[in-house]
């Protein structure tokens, strides 16, 4: 027997972090499925590999971290866009969502104002061959009007309200989970649009996200410094 790939090794760590995130309540088959088919070491910093597979949020440098992923799990659980669909995320960070959302969507636009983070996320990408993800650098609190609107609104940073500019760009019908609330503590709000109406349900309390910085949010002296 020849020595295993190393893809295969990495195999039994994805398997274990599947069985974390059923712990803690996901159950939809076809999203655990899909944390099955994403290797989430390729998107961490190498330092960090060796935890890539916990159930943790991870440091990524500039002061961002890669959100838990049972709390993505709750995420893609929650909003399951179709493949007929159009995602906007906001904060793509590492990039891990990212490929988890391009695998269930039709297409992917994801904002990160790190230029730096938002490189290494494009690199991470193409190893996995996923041609249906479009990345930009800047401030996502303004959305990506050139394809809006967006059925599914995935906010990845925490945001004192929710940005009028995003709401825009979101479609009738659409739906969008969004942190809200404090620097420290925020609230994760559902937020739905329906023959022209907006309704607002907070689908889980006590969340901690990295600060969303824009025009729209905090700005960056008050915000700089989250964890
Ligand atoms: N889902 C990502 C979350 C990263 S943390 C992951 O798991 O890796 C949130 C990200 O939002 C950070 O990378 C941060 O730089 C980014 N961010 C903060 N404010 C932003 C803004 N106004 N526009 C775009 N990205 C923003």
């Amino acid at each position: 027997m020849g020595p295993r790939s190393l893809d295969d090794q990495f195999v039994g760590y994805r398997r274990r972090l599947i069985e974390q995130i059923r712990r803690q309540g996901i159950s939809d088959l076809e999203v655990l499925q899909i944390f099955d088919q994403v290797p989430r070491h390729i998107f961490l910093p190498q330092g960090v590999w060796p935890r890539a597979y916990e159930d943790a949020p991870i440091p990524i440098g500039y002061g961002q971290t890669a959100s838990q992923p049972s709390l993505q799990a709750l995420y893609l659980t929650l909003l399951k866009p179709t493949p007929d669909e159009k995602v906007l995320e906001i904060g793509t960070g590492s990039g891990y969502l990212t490929a988890l959302l391009g695998l269930m969507a039709d297409r992917v636009y994801s904002v990160e104002r790190v230029r730096e983070l938002s490189a290494r996320a494009r690199s991470a990408l193409d190893t996995l061959t996923l041609h249906n993800v479009a990345l930009l650098v800047g401030d996502g609190t303004i959305g990506w009007r050139k394809y809006a609107p967006f059925d599914v609104i995935v906010v990845s940073a925490a945001s004192p309200s929710v940005p009028q500019a995003i709401l825009e760009q979101l479609a009738d019908p659409g739906r969008m989970l969004i942190p809200v609330g404090a620097r420290d503590l925020q609230e994760l709000v559902m937020v739905r649009k329906q023959d022209g109406e907006v309704t607002e349900e907070v689908v889980a309390d006590a969340v901690t996200f990295v600060p969303l910085l824009g025009r729209y949010a905090w700005t960056p002296e008050s915000g700089e410094g989250g964890q």
